[in-house]
């Protein structure tokens, strides 16, 4: 795989690359070398005024707002197609950025581009009205309007996947977007920038501001004409980013942290929970939102089951990112390995017994952690209840139903849970007992587009996907309309 030299990224604001207001830069670095891959504008506060004054002007008086829907609808797909003629290149860029494995991220790109394919029909066939008829008097009726300028803010651990997921259904509603992508992986937010260019969108309908939370996010989220705003991120960013929303009284969608469980049964399928259960943590270097970072095993297969565990750690192929037979890669950045080898070592304070893979000598350059499990660990530990957000899998044993429900939903997170048992009816009860968002029954985290997407308690305000992400970036709006004489109070005549 080669392609070309990895250049500097300016800002992308009104249809046009430019460098940030202060002219100030900021290097992001590869997390197999940690060596500078390029230099990134770094955009502040003047920056994210110039893109939602582009974005207004393009919601307002550009053709997009008064765009017939099929034409905006056709450029989405559009953005789709071109996703597909790039899989290649972005994915290569998505793994030197990030460290996740080239074999995964292909995948994500090919699905970010369905992203668009499906927003373009979801809007087509599903962003529709109702009419209420009351008797022969009025006829009410509602219609989804965009909102306008809606900010986007991104996190850099599937950054494609989740600047897409954002994008798409935000332009298909027809509102212009400014998005800031997360300073420390904003290669493909660049290329996405690129790739609408190419679209040929209306100037300011897309606009992305790089640079930092505190500085370029923070100004987007205080920006008074701002409409709304979609974070994925921490759950203490989320907290900060709803208190700064609150003084424009914007609307916000929050995706947040979560330290969700995987229960086996022991009437489980055992090879299929096993598989599951390494993937689901293992998979994208474990820093993934939905990663079963606790799993209770039944008392009765704990041995086995560990012991299944320790021999498929062991042969985790940890390597170069973009080899294709990687499976685990380096993680973001040293301050992020530093957190979760911070939580290795506590977990053998707090009792646990510790057992990793092993990272070979010639990686040594990278953000590598092996694989590890935490075993005899008990619910109530920090690791047990903290997000720690890399390849690190809690391994908790129980006796009961009843106790593995109440341990599973003693956490602060709720986005996801996986249940592994094959009694139907323990499995319908235990989901529905689950207090998480999404649940998986003997199954792991396969995404079907349509459904909503989202946690509570911790992890979350809000849903995104299917028509639920209609919701949040369309305003329902109804229109009363008199078809009668209905009685009108007649004060003072
Ligand atoms: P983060 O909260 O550190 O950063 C996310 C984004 O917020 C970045 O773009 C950052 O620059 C920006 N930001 C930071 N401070 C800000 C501020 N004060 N105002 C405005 N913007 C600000 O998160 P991260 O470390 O990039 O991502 C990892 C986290 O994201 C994990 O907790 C993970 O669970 C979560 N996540 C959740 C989901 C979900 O769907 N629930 C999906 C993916 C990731």
């Amino acid at each position: 795989m080669s392609f070309n030299k990895i250049n500097d990224i300016p800002l992308y604001i009104g249809g046009e690359f430019v460098a940030s207001a202060s002219g100030e830069m900021f290097e992001n670095i590869n997390p197999f070398t940690n060596e500078v891959i390029n230099s990134v504008a770094s955009g502040n506060s003047a920056d994210i005024d110039r893109a939602v004054q582009a974005a207004k002007e393009a919601f307002h008086n550009g053709p997009w707002g008064t765009m017939k829907t099929a034409e905006r609808l056709r450029y989405i797909e559009r953005i789709a197609a071109l996703i597909d003629a790039n899989v290649e290149e972005i994915a290569y860029l998505e793994s030197v950025d990030t460290g996740l494995p080239i074999s995964q991220t292909r995948k994500m790109i090919a699905r970010s581009a369905e992203n668009f394919r499906f927003y373009a029909a979801m809007v087509r066939a599903r962003l529709v009205g109702e009419a209420y008829q009351q008797d022969d008097e009025f006829i009410n009726y509602t219609v989804y309007q965009p909102l306008g300028v809606v900010g986007l803010i991104t996190p850099w651990n599937a950054p494609f996947m989740l600047e897409t997921w954002k994008v798409a259904p935000a332009l298909a509603t027809g509102n212009t977007v400014v998005l800031k992508p997360a300073e420390l992986s904003p290669l493909t937010a660049h290329k996405l920038a690129q790739l609408i260019d190419e679209a040929g969108l209306p100037k300011g309908v897309f606009n992305v501001v790089h640079g930092f939370g505190e500085t370029a996010g923070a100004a987007l989220v205080a920006h008074p004409d701002v409409a709304a705003i979609s974070f994925t991120g921490e759950t203490t960013t989320g907290s900060i980013i709803m208190k700064n929303a609150a003084d424009t009284m914007k609307r916000t969608s929050m995706e947040l942290g979560g330290k969700s469980p995987l229960i086996v049964f022991d009437d489980a399928d055992f090879d299929r929970a096993l598989d599951a259960a390494v993937w689901g943590i293992f998979s994208f270097n474990g820093e993934r939102c939905t990663a079963n970072s606790r799993v209770f095993v039944h008392r009765s297969i704990q041995q086995r089951f560990e012991k299944a565990l320790k021999e498929r750690v062991a042969n985790i192929r940890i390597g170069d990112p973009l080899d294709a037979r990687t499976q685990v890669g380096p993680l973001i950045h040293q301050d992020h390995w530093k957190k979760v080898t911070g939580y290795i070592s506590l977990a053998a304070e707090e009792g646990c017994e510790v057992y990793s893979g092993r990272v070979p000598d010639e990686l040594n350059r990278g953000n590598f952690v092996a694989p590890t499990l935490l075993l005899g660990a008990k619910n109530e530990m920090r690791v047990c209840q903290e997000e720690i957000f890399g390849p690190v899998m809690a391994v908790i044993a129980f006796d009961s139903e009843e106790e593995v429900i109440r341990m599973a939903n003693d956490v602060k997170y709720g986005l996801a849970a996986y249940i592994w048992t094959n009694d139907v009816k323990k499995a319908h009860r235990v989901a529905q007992a689950m207090e998480s968002g999404m649940v998986w029954v003997n199954a792991q985290n396969v995404r079907d587009l349509r459904i909503p997407f989202g946690g509570m308690k911790a992890s979350g305000i809000g849903r995104e996907g299917g028509h639920y992400a209609f919701e949040f970036y369309t305003e329902p709006k109804v229109i009363h309309v008199a078809i009668g004489d209905h009685h009108i109070p007649q004060f003072g005549k």
